[in-house]
């Protein structure tokens, strides 16, 4: 590919969104270019990368037997209510009307819409497992898109989805694919670490991300040095201390101003962890109130995995007047028309301290089982750094996070509430798994992990051409040496710049653009009948005469190969342990 050709080509003066820097990069080396906030087009370079991911990605999903089908984007509403989602996620997911006026959405993943088809597929039980993956764009309405590609409204996924006749199918499938996902982003060259995740508006029984660290990442993963426990804060869990004690009398305290936790404990000189948190949430169904104490954060999704259903918000300073609650002083003493979810800290914790419903008010000596009392009793608190380890008894620690894939053991969640059963078995709902990686995230991390000061570098694997050739001055026995060669070495597996440039300018655009082998001619290397070529990622270079540039790409590319085969040699035995050991799938 001649530069000069090139559709879409670096940004001189760029001013990017600062806080991205992957996407900075990708955008100014004229990968992709945003659209609007949220919204992004993929240049001829970026797409080339895209592909070279998908194809990476599909050899992954062929090679455990999966199928690939295309969907509509465009989905039945109804098909989102008889699963029960259509609720959960509609903030996020935009719906419309046709001209007939039926109701239609744009679908944000594809569980229900695989499922029908599946439903209408098969004809007996002996037609399952099957496993069914696509590549499609999805649009969820965020409400803060950022990081360019890290998190837009519309992205480029692999979505896939396994359906199988037994838990015990299920659970045998199930490693595979976790194995296929640890390979996938072994062969591009990242660090990923496997954690165990919360299902949200997924629904199901488990759930694993695949996460690359990164200061940016939105995810906090705690984590144990220890014994190597990896889970999302969402669903951690950790050694919790109560304080149990005789309960003293129930009292009501002044405590004007004091609507917040830090407020309180400052004024009633008393630490975070002898008070307690009521909040109230918005669920599927209604309302419940979550009591944590004054020292944890309430985690949704532990919250209603006790409360048994979907939790979706907190509500709003509106809707806690609707209940009489005051808010800043609520408390879960005398309160009798809402669920009370408990955090076991609280529960086991002796004189407490809690709002007394009034403002200015608060109520000490607060127990439970005495004052006020619940069903709900469980762990919905949020594990912190420092907390310790259940497994081993190390302090935890809190790392940030991109979450780059994300599978999902739905067991019969889709099955069941949308009615289907095995063909030959209308007692049997069949096992679901469901399989996600964003692709425009992923190379987001991939050039977030490669990139140095001067710009991207793609792996070998990876990158739109493997060869940067250019020639750098104006005179015609340089310009006939690098056509030359570029003749020579093929258009389809070099980007050759061939503008009139002054050498610096296309030094730094082959830096910026990061293909991994920089062949350059000058009047000077041309003289001993030579070029210069030069490893982007090491930035070691090398004089090759001319006749021996098809024997040195080679012998790069072999080399590239086995710095790669080492690489995921390396990961590879860390997988298998994490699979035979830690999890228990
Ligand atoms: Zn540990």
């Amino acid at each position: 590919m001649r530069y000069t050709k090139l559709f879409g080509k670096s940004v001189i003066r760029y001013t990017g969104h600062r806080k991205a820097y992957a996407f900075n990069l990708l955008e100014k080396a004229g990968y992709v270019r945003s659209l609007a906030n949220g919204l992004f087009s993929m240049l001829p370079l970026g797409q080339r990368v895209a592909r070279r991911l998908i194809s990476l990605i599909l050899e992954e999903m062929e090679e455990l037997g999966g199928q690939e089908v295309a969907m509509p984007m465009v989905n039945p509403h109804e098909l989102w209510t008889s699963s029960g989602r259509a609720q959960l996620i509609e903030r996020e997911m935009v719906s419309f009307s046709d001209r007939e006026g039926r109701k239609l959405v744009l679908a944000p993943s594809h569980e229900e819409a695989m499922l029908d088809l599946v439903r209408k597929a098969i004809s007996s039980s002996k037609d399952l497992p099957v496993l069914l993956y696509q590549i499609q764009s999805k649009f969820r309405d965020e409400d803060k898109p950022r990081g360019g590609l890290i998190r837009a409204k519309e992205f480029l996924m692999k979505d896939a989805y396994s359906f199988h006749r037994s838990y015990t199918e299920l659970n045998n499938f199930f490693p595979k694919m976790f194995a296929a996902y640890m390979r996938i982003f072994a062969r591009c060259g990242l660090p990923v670490f496997p954690a165990e995740a919360g299902v949200g508006y997924m629904g199901g029984e488990r759930a694993y991300e695949f996460l690359f660290e990164s200061p940016r990442g939105e995810d906090v993963i705690i984590s144990c040095n220890s014994c190597g426990y990896k889970a999302n804060r969402e669903v951690a869990i950790s050694v919790k201390d109560s304080q149990p004690g005789n309960p003293r009398g129930l009292t009501e305290i002044e405590t004007p101003n004091c609507d917040t936790m830090k407020k309180l404990a400052s004024f009633l000189d008393l630490d975070l962890n002898q008070l307690a948190k009521p909040l109230v949430y918005k669920t599927l169904n209604g309302y419940c109130m979550a009591v944590v104490r004054g020292d944890y954060t309430v985690s949704i999704e532990k919250l209603s995995r006790v409360l048994g259903e979907p939790v979706l918000r907190m509500a709003t300073r509106t809707e806690l007047e609707l209940f009489g609650l005051v808010p800043g002083y609520l408390s879960p003493v005398g309160i009798k028309n809402l669920p009370i979810v408990v955090d076991e800290t609280v529960a086991e914790s002796a004189n407490l301290v809690m709002g007394a419903n009034e403002e200015g008010k608060h109520l000490q000596n607060v127990n439970f089982g005495r004052d006020f009392e619940t069903a709900y009793v469980g762990d919905i608190a949020r594990v912190r750094k420092n907390n310790i380890c259940k497994l081993c008894g190390s302090p935890l620690s809190e790392v940030k996070a991109m979450e780059l894939g994300h599978i999902f053991k739905l067991r019969d969640f889709y099955s069941r509430s949308m009615h289907f059963t095995l063909p030959d078995d209308e007692s049997k709902f069949p096992e679901m798994g469901s399989y996600g990686i964003g692709i425009g995230r992923l190379m987001s991390a991939i050039t977030q992990h490669w990139a140095d000061e001067k710009g991207i570098v793609w792996p070998l694997l990876l990158a739109p051409y493997p060869v940067h050739l250019a020639g750098i001055g104006n005179m015609i026995s340089v310009r006939r040496a690098v056509e030359d060669l570029y003749h020579l070495l093929g258009p389809q597996d070099v980007l050759y710049d061939d503008r009139r440039e002054s050498g610096g300018v296309i030094l730094k655009d082959a830096d910026l653009l990061g293909m991994p082998l920089r062949i350059i001619a000058s009047r000077r290397t041309l003289d001993k009948g030579e070029v210069e070529c030069t490893d982007r990622q090491s930035g070691e270079s090398e004089m090759v005469p001319i006749d021996l540039v098809p024997r040195k790409i080679a012998e790069f590319t072999a080399s590239k190969m086995m710095e790669q085969e080492a690489f995921e040699n390396s990961i590879l035995p860390v997988v298998k342990e994490t699979i035979d050991q830690e999890i228990d799938f």
